[in-house]
């Protein structure tokens, strides 16, 4: 977002045109911000014989999906249904992964007539899937490096107690497994989960990879999942993508030319590629002064954003309506019935009763982890794309929170 003339604006439009046309709540995204991460990350793995894999979770409006099809990405799943999302979306089941965590067997088997890559993540799976497919389906295996990045461990999938990977210390057995059923293993995957900042952090993963590769001879990529970090404060350090990348390139090509065959290098951002392009705008609904603390109450809530609540995320927010006025502290909160702060003692321009805020950082696990608690209506949804606004999703009704509910004779 830009200002001009003391108006915030995307691509030339007003944002508080926007909020006019479509109410708030509002979920806004900036296609062009989504273009620049992409450029961004394909520049910095320019070297390799790299592929991304859009992770569908952060965010799986079916029009933002078209759109990374549209720049040339794959996809990154992790359900059945995210699957056929993306199916739906255009994507070729070849360019979809599926990553899950401890779905049953019945789902790997529906992924496997779709045809998409399985990615399997624990050796009880592994063997229900050799049994079953020999060799006749290639698949991915995903190892748990017990690398901890990050300083949210809720975020953080790498660790000894986390339920995701089969643990490099279950080398010897995972081997036994493959072996004896004759399953063929086309690509090793880690995703040490969100906020690696350090490219050393990085390579250690990398590394144990390659180490673990050597196990295995019929590989075709890597996937060293996705993790890089972005500012979700003004002054955050991010990930130094060159750096990763000039290193990674190195430690690949070595890689290579020991194994004998060049290796697809893949990489599943979800944050990375729409966190910024997205704005969760809601309107200001009351100004409370209790003895300690000035509260601004807005119409959303930990409904519709749960990051702030859930991981102690902190999203930077602005006044939109008065970007000028004096700078006071607020704590914002939504109007769910339960604590649900959005943002505390922030300094904003002065909040009145009916102006908007925006959220920052919104693009990522803001809708898709949003929900009806409190029988709230979830928002709309706006994408800027080509200099226009256009909606994307409706906002909710009540026809949507009686949907499924089967009325029964009392
Ligand atoms: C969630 C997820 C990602 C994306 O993580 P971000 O931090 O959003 O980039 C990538 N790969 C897998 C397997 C995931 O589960």
């Amino acid at each position: 977002m830009e200002i001009k003339d003391n108006a915030y604006t995307i691509q030339g439009l007003k944002v508080l045109d926007i909020c006019e046309e479509y109410g708030t709540p509002l979920y806004l995204y900036d296609a062009d911000k989504i273009t620049t991460q992409l450029n961004k990350l394909q520049e910095a793995f320019e070297g390799l014989n790299v592929r991304f894999k859009y992770a569908a979770k952060a965010l799986t409006n079916i029009n933002i999906l078209k759109l990374m099809k549209k720049q040339g990405v794959g996809l990154d799943v992790v359900s059945i249904q995210e699957a056929w999302l993306g199916v739906k979306a255009g994507f070729e089941p070849k360019d979809i992964m599926y990553t899950p965590n401890c779905v049953s067997f019945e789902e790997i088997k529906m992924a496997v007539e779709l045809g998409v890559t399985i990615n399997i993540d624990n050796i009880s799976i592994l063997e229900q899937f050799g049994h079953e497919y020999h060799d006749t389906v290639p698949c991915c295996i995903r190892l748990n490096p017990h690398i901890m990045a990050g300083g949210n461990t809720k975020i953080s999938t790498g660790h000894i107690d986390s339920k995701f990977g089969i643990s490099v210390l279950q080398m010897r057995h995972l081997l036994r497994v493959v072996e004896t059923n004759n399953i063929k293993v086309k690509g090793l995957h880690i995703h040490t989960g969100s906020d690696i900042l350090d490219a050393e952090v990085f390579l250690r993963g990398a590394q144990i990879v390659f180490d673990a590769a050597q196990d295995f001879k019929d590989l075709e990529f890597l996937d060293f999942g996705s993790g890089f970090k972005v500012a979700y404060r003004q002054d955050d350090a991010t990930t130094d993508l060159k750096q990763v990348g000039s290193r990674l390139k190195e430690a690949v090509d070595k890689f290579n030319a020991e194994y004998g065959r060049e290796m697809e290098i893949w990489f599943e951002p979800g944050k990375f590629l729409v966190s910024e392009a997205g704005y969760l705008l809601v309107r200001t609904n009351v100004i409370k002064t209790t003895p300690a603390t000035v509260f601004a109450g807005v119409d959303s809530g930990m409904n519709h954003l749960i990051r702030p609540m859930m991981y102690d995320a902190y999203h930077d927010m602005f006044n939109l309506s008065n970007p000028s006025g004096t700078s006071r502290v607020y704590t914002v909160v939504g109007y769910i019935c339960e604590t649900d702060t959005l943002g505390k003692d922030r300094k904003l321009n002065e909040l009145r009763e009916g102006d908007v805020l925006a959220i920052k950082n919104a693009g990522a696990y803001g809708f898709s982890m949003s929900n009806n608690y409190n029988s709230r209506f979830r928002p709309a949804e706006v994408l800027v794309i080509n200099g226009e606004a256009k909606l994307i999703r409706k906002r909710e009704t009540l026809d949507d929170l009686l949907r499924n509910q089967v009325e029964v004779d009392l």
